[in-house]
């Protein structure tokens, strides 16, 4: 975030020459506060935003930006017309009535992010730490096999194709119950 900052800053100098795009998909999961409040004074600073995350809702795909009044003038020049239908348009009316209830899922699925880190760790794994609703875990020798390690125990997890290294994204604590419970089983065994 620090390298955000900085990039946030220089969006104010006139010699930038170019907008400085920030995506904040996971801007309401972060332990940081959001960019926002640098907008003011930063013509060339750009922030996107989306209800994909925080408000559960990745059907709807609705998002927004904030910037400068003059970048979001030029952007409504060339975005395309009724680009948002009528029902995605009312369902996130819908979603906003009810923000204080769907952020506060967000504030439960942080706490289980945030444990899912601590335990994965106790359990011997290597956790990068993380300001989204997901966690990267490893390492593993290789990671398909724990994949499918996992899979074989009822869980499924993401193999980005990073060498030695899981991601698994935070849900129910019965569900982070199980996923736990099937790291360890997988610890034992490979360790064994
Ligand atoms: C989800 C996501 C977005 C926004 O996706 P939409 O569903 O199209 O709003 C943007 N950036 C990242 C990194 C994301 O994960």
């Amino acid at each position: 975030m620090l390298a955000l900052h900085d990039a946030a800053q220089d969006a104010r100098a006139d010699t930038a020459g170019a907008l400085v795009v920030v995506d904040e998909a996971y801007g309401e999961f972060s332990h940081r506060p959001s960019l926002l409040p640098l907008i003011e004074g930063r013509p060339r600073l750009v922030l996107s935003r989306t209800m994909s995350k925080a408000f559960g809702a990745a059907g709807l795909r609705l998002g927004y930006l904030a910037a400068d009044p003059a970048v979001v003038d030029a952007v409504q020049l060339v975005r395309l017309p009724y680009h948002l239908s009528a029902v995605t348009q009312a369902t996130a009316l819908a979603a906003l009535e009810h923000t204080d209830t769907l952020l506060g899922y967000v504030e439960a699925l942080k706490a289980e992010r945030d444990r899912l880190v601590g335990e994965l760790r106790t359990i011997g794994c290597e956790v990068t730490e993380s300001d989204a609703n997901f966690v990267q875990f490893g390492r593993f020798e290789d990671a398909h096999a724990a994949w499918q390690g996992l899979l074989d125990r009822g869980v499924l997890v993401r193999d980005n194709g990073v060498p030695g290294w899981l991601r698994v994204t935070a849900g129910t604590p019965a569900e982070n119950d199980a996923f736990l419970d099937a790291v360890r089983e997988l610890m034992k065994e490979t360790s064994a």
